[in-house]
This record gives structure tokens, C-alpha cells and sequence, in this order.
């Protein structure tokens, strides 16, 4: 078993964000999540990487238990994530977010990452080598050097690709990497993530584009009102009589 959550709950005061929810992500495919907006698909990221902690069930990584653990502990075992709005520093370059990024996220906090700067010159080699690679797996070689600001909004999203891939992850969760990028683009990154699979990296997307998952999912769980609704192939889940209703009644 790669991951797995199992009667996995988030409560925010009256409101159930993820409800009872039992799901496995399977090693080397593209696992999607779908679902009406406020179903909890972003919620249920939050807990997989460790930013909240569950009000109660489980989740397992490769036999490990890792419910408790923080965050940075589970980008360092391999998990690492994007967010929906992409979290770039504008004013800084490509290359300097790929290797501040990557100190953040596996550290314990911000004084630990700036302690690390500091004194280890020789991790900050190991990084700049890292980062080089990451960019150039994403296309983004060439404007390594540049302002995050002046990217389109395609490479700010190949860049938070980068972002996630410099941790060296096995698995990587997507948050809608395609919203509010034109369909030229799209393809562009269905491309970028078809080829992280190929490259024996695991990947849980979430997407609102439709036909990007028809096209490149292996699977899809559907969620509504933080309730697992669905599961299956894309075919299985467009034919699925509550899916047709969760989305035609939203
Ligand atoms: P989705 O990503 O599917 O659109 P979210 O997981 O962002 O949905 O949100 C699910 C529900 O949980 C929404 O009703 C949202 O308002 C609520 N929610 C999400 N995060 C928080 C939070 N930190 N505090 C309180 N409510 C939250
Ligand atoms: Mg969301």
C-alpha cells in the first residue's frame, strides 16, 4: 500500500470540510480528485501533507502512520504539494524560490532555514545543482534567472512544479495546476505531468478541468460536501448517476 487515509474526518467548528473519507492513492498512476467547489478536495490535501491535523482517522504512507507527523517530516519522507494559488516570492528569481522553497519546506521553521543558509555552504551547492535539474525537467532552464514577476502565468505554474520536485518526492500532490491558464498551456502541463509518472513519480491531482482528467487520470475519486461520493475509471465515474446529480445540483 503507497498512501492511504482511512475514515479520514476534518471538522472546521460546525462544519465537516472531509467526512469519513477512505481512499488509497495508488503508486506510479495519476490519481484524481474531483468535486463541486467547498467539497473538501483542497481540505483533504491540507491533511495529507500536514498542514491540518485530522479530527480523526488515519493516514498511512508506505506502512508508515504518519497522521501526527508535521509537515516538514512528510516533505522529507516525500510528499511534497502545490497550492491553488501558486506560493512564489514575485521579487525573487526562478532559481532563488526553487532553493528557498525547498529549504522551507524541510525545515522545522523559518529560523531553522535561515540557520541552514548560513552555515552550510556545501547543502547550498547540492541545492543550486538540484534546483538546475528541476528547472530543466519543468522547461524553465532559460528563465532561471529572471523575476518571478515577470513569468506568464504558465511558468508561475511550472515553477511551483519545480517547487515541489526539489524535495525529491515520490509522491506529489497537484491542487488544480491548470486553472486560469489557457488550453495551449494545459496541454503544455498534462505533457509535464504525464512525464513525472513516466519518471516513477506518483501523482494525486486535483482539477476542475474536465477534460484534462478524462484525458490523463487513471482514477478518480469524487468528492461532495466532504463525502466520498465516487470511484473509478474516468468512464465509470461520467457515467455515475451522483456524480451527474452533485454536479448538475451545484
Ligand atoms: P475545495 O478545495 O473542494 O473547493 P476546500 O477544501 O477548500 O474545498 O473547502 C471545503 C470546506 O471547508 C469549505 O466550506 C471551506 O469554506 C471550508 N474550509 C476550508 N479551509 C478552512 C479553514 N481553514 N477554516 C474553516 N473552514 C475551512
Ligand atoms: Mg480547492
Amino acid at each position: 500500500m503507497f498512501l492511504r487515509v482511512e475514515r479520514l474526518t476534518k471538522r472546521f467548528g460546525g462544519l465537516l470540510a472531509v467526512n469519513d473519507v477512505t481512499f488509497s492513492i495508488e503508486q506510479g498512476k495519476i490519481n484524481a480528485i474531483i468535486g463541486p467547489n467547498g467539497a473538501g478536495k483542497s481540505t483533504f490535501f491540507n491533511l495529507i501533507s500536514g498542514l491540518h491535523r485530522p479530527t480523526s482517522g488515519t493516514i498511512t504512507f508506505k506502512g508508515r502512520d504518519i497522521t501526527r507527523l508535521p509537515a516538514n517530516e512528510r516533505a522529507k519522507l516525500g510528499i511534497a504539494r502545490t497550492f491553488q494559488t501558486t506560493h512564489l516570492f514575485e521579487q525573487a528569481t526562478v532559481m532563488d524560490n526553487v532553493i528557498i522553497g525547498h529549504r522551507l519546506r524541510t525545515s522545522s521553521n523559518l529560523f531553522d532555514a535561515i540557520l541552514r543558509t548560513k552555515r552550510h555552504r556545501r547543502e547550498e551547492q547540492a541545492c543550486k545543482e538540484k534546483a538546475m535539474e528541476v528547472l530543466d525537467f519543468v522547461g524553465l532552464t532559460d528563465v532561471a534567472d529572471r523575476m518571478v514577476a515577470n513569468l506568464s502565468q504558465e511558468q508561475k505554474k511550472r515553477a511551483a512544479f519545480a517547487l515541489a520536485l526539489a524535495t525529491d518526492p515520490e509522491l506529489v500532490l497537484l491542487d488544480e495546476p491548470a486553472a486560469g491558464i489557457n488550453p495551449d498551456e494545459t496541454e503544455g502541463l498534462e505533457e509535464l505531468i504525464v512525464n513525472m509518472v513516466q519518471r516513477g513519480l506518483t501523482v494525486c491531482l486535483i482539477e476542475h478541468k474536465m477534460s484534462m482528467i478524462m484525458k490523463i487520470a487513471d482514477r478518480i475519486m469524487v468528492l461532495n460536501y466532504g463525502e466520498k461520493i465516487a470511484e473509478g475509471t474516468p468512464e465509470e465515474v461520467k457515467n455515475n448517476e451522483a456524480v451527474i446529480q452533485a454536479y448538475l445540483g451545484g
